[in-house]
């Protein structure tokens, strides 16, 4: 029953999910006005409103100009849904899984406003820091100092590659926002946790990079936006950290 629950709540704060990734690039409000449609305006009633159900019922489209509603919203309420049973699976009813939630919600926004605009907003980030911060006093997962550690060795080292890659090629590679996300997962994971997201999102960054490289047949002047690795690879490192370590120190045993 819990688990049916964990399902739909998830897909109700993916449909809210939404609204801030379309909201906080443009710095409006993502409590006023109410949704409505990006082309005519209609205000969107509740019962067209409904996560997964209603885009179908629409056959993803606007009920009063028709126009196609973006396959975002039924995506990004799907990924959400599937997020929060994963979690619910792993951590149980529990302080826990509310805490982690929090941080996959975050990175689901930061990973498409990065897609869509490369930014990172810091109105993500930076309060993201914080919870993760003052969530380690009260979860059992992780300790406040792990926390703590964790932000500074995320923020500081990626700060260090940004500084460095700069000075070397005279162009910017990292923006300021991925530091700072990497600070926020810090915060929610711990030190060990961000070496291992450095790690899992710059090989797979470099090996999405070389397949664009080779369809596109482009040389690699254009920045791929790094926000979504990093957030990929810290949604690897929350579910299978422990047995990749284990894996790691087995091979080099
Ligand atoms: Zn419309």
């Amino acid at each position: 029953m819990l688990t049916v629950f964990s399902i739909i709540f998830g897909a109700i704060v993916g449909s809210f999910l939404n609204v801030c990734i379309v909201r906080m690039p443009k710095e409006e409000s993502i409590v006023t006005p109410g949704s409505h449609c990006p082309r005519c305006n209609h205000p969107i009633l509740f019962y067209d409103n409904i996560p997964f159900i209603s885009y179908l019922a629409l056959r993803g489209k606007c009920r009063y100009c028709k126009s196609s509603i973006s396959a975002q919203y039924p995506l990004v309420e799907g990924i959400t849904a599937i997020s929060s049973l994963l979690l619910f699976l792993k951590f149980g009813p529990s302080l826990n899984y509310f805490f982690y939630f929090s941080f996959v919600a975050a990175l689901i926004v930061v990973t498409v406003i990065d897609l869509y605009h490369q930014i990172i907003p810091d109105v993500i980030s930076i309060p993201g820091i914080g919870v993760g911060l003052l969530g380690a006093l009260i979860v059992p997962s992780i300790t406040f100092f792990n926390s703590l550690l964790g932000i500074l060795l995320g923020g500081g080292s990626l700060f260090v590659v940004a500084t460095l890659y700069q000075w070397l090629f005279k162009r910017e590679g990292m923006g300021g926002g991925d530091v700072k996300l990497l600070a926020m997962i810090g915060a929610f994971l711990g030190w060990k946790s961000v070496i291992l997201t450095i790690l899992l999102s710059s090989l797979i960054g470099s090996i999405t990079g070389m397949i664009i490289m080779v369809i596109k047949g482009k040389d690699f002047k254009y920045a791929i936006p790094f926000g979504p690795f990093l957030s990929l690879g810290a949604v690897l490192s929350l579910f299978y950290g422990q047995d990749l370590i284990k894996w790691y120190l087995g091979i080099r045993a």
